[in-house]
């Protein structure tokens, strides 16, 4: 068995060990110490990474009471070498892990629920419960929590017998047998846990819970501890500046701003459809009794250029073709009452580099052509 040194001290960031075995596995080297401070993917915490004897460490694993460190390059059995954890990333799954906990002994207690699943992400954590939490209870809870990191709590770790485990009230997401450790913060938390943690309450800094959804039988929780608590306020602050400039609101009044401005904007698309129905049914009417009709217009919105195409089709007496846009980018739309488009979007598709189809009498689509090409094709096309 390896000698776990992270158990010893959750900070050692170096140390020392001898190489037993080294053998070439799927994706690199599988390098097995004496001991090591590299801790092992498990109990929703990621593995370290870092280097050992001058190679880089990817990807840390426990087999059979052995770690075994998956290194891009070959170690000798029987030296002895340096090893080195990627500590900001270590000390990022600590500030979240000891946070989860924290905010997990908080909502079980109080909401009499379990821990059903925890997954350190890229950018955030979550954490999920069975039972459902109001807006005001994760508020309660996030208030709690910090709280409790800043008094700064020592952490307290240990590996009880079995009659005092016997008598003891832990979280514990699974029926464990063998040995069992059990991490403790202090009036909020006891869970059996086989991860590593920070010193004290004080070293988490900050818990922001994040969202609260809905998920399975329960709810899903995404929060960030620590310096990923700081990012996502830098990241979300960094977005609200933006819009707070791009509308000259006050940074803490844009969400007014904004449904200002959406009813601005739900005004003037109802002003713009009043006035291209009076424009549509002026369109018509000059083309009333032309016969096949092309019309070629600026950009629209597919709503607009159906609208158009439906105006006009319906008082030419023959085929109504519509192209809005600019040369190479064209939006159609194509009706003929009474009438078989599908050789004719074939035909067109084919020539003017475009896709698109629909039913006999109408079809829609977009063409990568210029405004030449596309008469040159209706003049040609009967
Ligand atoms: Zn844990």
């Amino acid at each position: 068995m390896t000698e776990k040194l992270y158990y010893r001290d959750s900070f050692l960031g170096s140390f020392t060990g001898t190489v037993l075995s080294c053998e070439q596995g799927k994706g690199g080297w599988e390098v097995i110490l004496d001991r090591t401070a590299f801790y092992p993917e498990g109990g929703g915490q990621p593995a370290d990474h870092g280097a050992l004897g001058g190679v880089a460490v990817l990807d840390v694993h426990e087999k059979g009471g052995e770690i075994v460190h998956l290194c891009d390059g070959p170690l000798e059995a029987g030296a002895e070498v340096s090893g080195e954890i990627d500590w900001a990333r270590r000390f990022d799954f600590m500030q979240q892990h000891s946070g989860e906990h924290i905010v997990s002994g908080i909502i079980c207690a109080a909401h009499h629920c379990d821990n059903v699943g925890f997954h350190i992400g890229h950018d955030l954590v979550t954490i999920d419960f069975n039972a459902e939490l109001t807006t005001e209870d994760v508020r309660e809870i996030e208030r709690r929590a910090n709280a409790y990191i800043w008094e700064d709590h020592p952490i307290s770790i240990a590996w009880p017998s079995p009659a005092e485990l016997e008598a003891l009230e832990y979280r514990s997401k699974k029926a464990l047998t063998g040995e069992v450790r059990i991490v403790t913060w202090p009036g909020t938390d006891c869970c059996a846990c086989c991860g590593t943690h920070v010193r004290s309450s004080g070293q988490v800094g900050l818990v922001k819970l994040i969202s609260c959804q809905k998920f399975r039988e329960g709810v899903r929780i995404e929060m960030a501890a620590g310096g990923r608590a700081l990012q996502w306020c830098n990241t979300v602050a960094g977005q609200n500046t933006q819009v707070s400039q791009l509308l000259s609101a006050k940074p803490g009044a844009t969400a007014a701003a904004v449904e200002r401005l959406q009813g601005e904007l739900y005004a003037l698309r109802g002003r713009v459809a009043e006035l291209e129905e009076k424009d549509f049914a002026r369109t018509a009417e000059e083309h009333a009794g032309a016969g096949d009709v092309l019309l070629i217009q600026g950009p629209m919105s597919a709503e607009s250029l159906r609208k158009l195409c439906g105006a006009v089709q319906e008082r030419c007496g023959g085929r109504c073709a519509v192209f809005a846009g600019a040369d190479g980018a064209y939006q159609y739309a194509v009706g003929h009452p009474g009438g078989d488009l599908r050789g004719l979007a074939k035909a067109m598709n084919a020539a003017l580099n475009g896709r698109g189809g629909g039913k006999p009498a109408f079809i829609q689509g977009s063409v990568k052509a210029q405004e030449a090409e596309i008469r040159i094709f209706f003049a040609e096309a009967r």
